[in-house]
């Protein structure tokens, strides 16, 4: 269902008024992780500013340590939902387990992390609802991989998948992890789903993110997402690869100029 062979023109899928894929280029923005109220209104406030079409935030956390912040969970989805009131920006928020399926019922885009791209019971329950939802390619999966992850989602039913680069694991040390860009066009090739890169997680370095959003957008990808923080020194996680709110503005001015050229 996934391949481009048997569905030549692009998905275009339709995330509460905003549109992504065939030509509809989107930004989400915001932090890693939902912190509390005044954080996260407060970010979906200037990113909505900055003009993003979507907020982001974690609130089931994936860490590599079981120490480290795990989320506010429930608590953060209402936060979202909060946040979502004051500004009208759809959410993007990650599910780690189908179990907690129920607690996503208003989230606009559910997203699947890339430490559960082959979570499979996960990917055939988001199958059976009717809700976008954002895959992020594994931390060391092919794209064929990718896709036939996509392909256990659509296989119940639910088409509207939208694919994420967000950086592989490779032997080099100077980035979080390495950005492989040649993802968009691939995919471009293999599949009509829409296809965005994360520059923030696939860098893990804030100095790095400006430009390889840029280069997301030259490279013809039908979005980015961008981890922005209001005080990125003090977040709970990835507090490293996080734009300010100013960072961010000076980001989506250079990207609509990129974004006219290509
Ligand atoms: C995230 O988006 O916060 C995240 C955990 O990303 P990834 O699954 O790509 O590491
Ligand atoms: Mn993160």
């Amino acid at each position: 269902k996934a391949n481009r062979k048997f569905h030549p023109e692009d998905t275009v899928i339709d995330v509460n008024g905003v549109k992504i894929g065939g030509g509809h280029f989107v930004t989400i923005a915001g932090p890693c992780s939902v912190e509390n109220e005044k954080q996260i209104v407060e970010v979906a406030k200037r990113v909505k500013a900055a003009g993003a079409d979507m907020l982001r935030g974690g609130a089931f956390k994936p860490r590599t340590s079981p120490y480290a912040f795990q989320g506010l969970k429930a608590e953060g989805i209402e936060l979202l939902l909060e946040a979502k009131k004051v500004t009208g920006l759809p959410i993007v928020t990650e599910i780690m387990n189908e179990a907690y399926l129920d607690l996503y019922e208003d989230v606009d885009v559910i997203q699947v992390g890339a430490r559960n791209m082959q979570n499979f019971d996960l990917l055939k329950a988001l199958g059976e609802i009717d809700k976008p939802i954002l895959l992020k390619r594994g931390l060391a999966n092919t794209l064929e991989e990718l896709l036939m992850s996509a392909e256990y989602i659509m296989a119940g039913g639910n088409e509207k998948v939208i694919l994420c680069e967000r950086g592989i694991r490779t032997f080099e040390p100077a980035t979080r992890n390495t950005y492989d860009l040649s993802a968009v066009p691939a995919l471009h090739e293999m599949t009509h789903l829409p296809v965005i890169g994360d520059p923030s997680h696939a860098t893990g370095k804030r100095n790095f993110v400006k430009p390889m959003a840029l280069a997301t957008a030259a490279a013809g990808a039908d979005g980015v997402m961008i981890e922005v923080h209001n005080d990125p020194s003090r977040a709970f996680s990835d507090g490293a690869q996080s734009l300010t709110p100013d960072q961010f503005d000076d980001v989506m001015k250079s990207l609509r100029a990129v974004r006219s050229t290509v």
